[in-house]
């Protein structure tokens, strides 16, 4: 049976041997009305290869292959919580420096990295957004040798041995099972993770060669939250809630895409913080006591290098019961949009894991972890 390439869009989609692939239509006005111009930009930029779970399994980077239980961790993530919380209530004023030889929760989530990847490896290797170019023409044919000769064409060979910038992957096989295991059509499935590996692809501003957050625990739980938050976005009423179902069966990095709504990751950078002081002094007797003592806090907990989610949340808060033209940041509404474009920034500037820079992300991962798993 010939495959032939999707008409009709101009998006360049391949079957490479996936035999589910078949069934996957994607000439449905549905998948690409729900598409921002940011979005479409990728879709129309990138490939798309359909292969089945042993070519996926092939395709998918080793040191990708780690995951979170939300089960295994959630006691953690508790005592860590209750320990912020004492050590506030002993120490209100100083920031608690950690102390020697002491781990940081990320390092002591590590030990659980392997045992989860065990358990959800077949829910993450659904879909991939992969940069191509390190890859090899014998690993490729070796690829390509995994795939059913009934539903690979020449043309997609071509095009999979030839093509050296980022693409996309859809195991169309474990979609079709997600989708039959609840019941709902498998096209919910295929467009839900599309969008969300076009949300990597959005956000792929990682220079040649600079140290990926995305192999430390933290880094991978911004990026898959924001882009389940790029994925989620996408849909409303009945399908968003089935995208919210299937964002459930993922590990513990992903489950933070609604907690990424609720906090501007901004308000953590230090530089903001005098012009959010001066800008704040100049109106604060427009507010009432509650605002004041609640801001000034914050203000002073930012100053000192202290970012949790409660400075955050006030902040956010705030800024948010404002009327618009007194807002001093920029406000288009959407608060995981302004994640999204910090995390961007971030990554563009290669800033080194150990940067202050990075650490205020590690506290922005630990609250999409806490609320997600919670
Ligand atoms: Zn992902």
């Amino acid at each position: 049976m010939r495959k032939r390439k999707t008409v009709g869009v101009p998006v360049q989609v391949y079957n490479l041997g996936s035999p589910a692939g078949t069934q996957m239509n994607f000439e449905r006005d549905e998948l690409w009305s729900r598409m921002d111009a940011e979005m479409g930009k990728k879709a129309v930029s990138l490939p798309v290869f359909l292969v089945n779970p042993n070519q996926m399994d092939m395709l998918y980077p080793r040191e990708y292959r780690r995951a979170l239980d939300p089960e295994r961790i959630r006691p953690l993530l508790q005592e860590e919580v209750e320990r912020e919380a004492r050590e506030r209530e002993r120490n209100p004023e100083r920031r608690r420096e950690p102390q020697e030889g002491e781990q940081d929760l990320f390092d002591r989530l590590k030990r659980y990295e392997e045992e989860g990847w065990l358990k959800y490896s077949r829910a993450v290797a659904v879909g991939l957004y992969l940069r191509m170019g390190r890859h090899n023409q014998q690993f490729r044919n070796q690829v390509l040798q995994q795939g059913d000769p009934n539903v690979r064409t020449a043309e997609a060979e071509n095009a999979f041995l030839s093509h050296q910038a980022p693409a996309i992957f859809l195991c169309c096989e474990r979609i079709v099972d997600r989708a039959s295991r609840l019941g709902i059509p498998h096209h919910l499935v295929m467009d839900k993770v599309y969008y969300h590996e076009l949300g990597h692809a959005i956000m792929d501003t990682l220079p040649d060669g600079a140290p990926n957050p995305y192999l430390e625990s933290w880094g991978r739980t911004v990026e898959e939250s924001l882009a389940n938050a790029i994925a989620y976005r996408c849909f409303e009423g009945k399908q968003a809630l089935w995208v919210q179902r299937l964002i459930q069966d993922q590990p513990a990095e992903y489950l933070g895409y609604a907690a990424a709504g609720q906090l501007l990751a901004k308000h953590m950078f230090l530089v903001n913080v005098k012009f959010l002081r001066d800008w704040y002094r100049e109106w604060r007797r427009e507010y009432g006591w509650y605002w004041w003592h609640r801001v000034e806090y914050a203000l002073d907990m930012l100053e000192r290098g202290e970012w949790h989610p409660e400075v955050a949340r006030t902040l956010t808060e705030f800024f948010r019961h404002l009327p618009l033209p007194l807002t001093p940041v920029r406000w288009n509404g959407r608060i995981d949009s302004q994640n999204i474009t910090e995390w961007k920034t971030f990554k563009r500037k290669a800033a080194l894991p150990k940067s202050w820079e990075a650490e205020a992300w590690k506290d922005f991962a630990m609250h999409l972890l806490i609320e997600g798993v919670s």
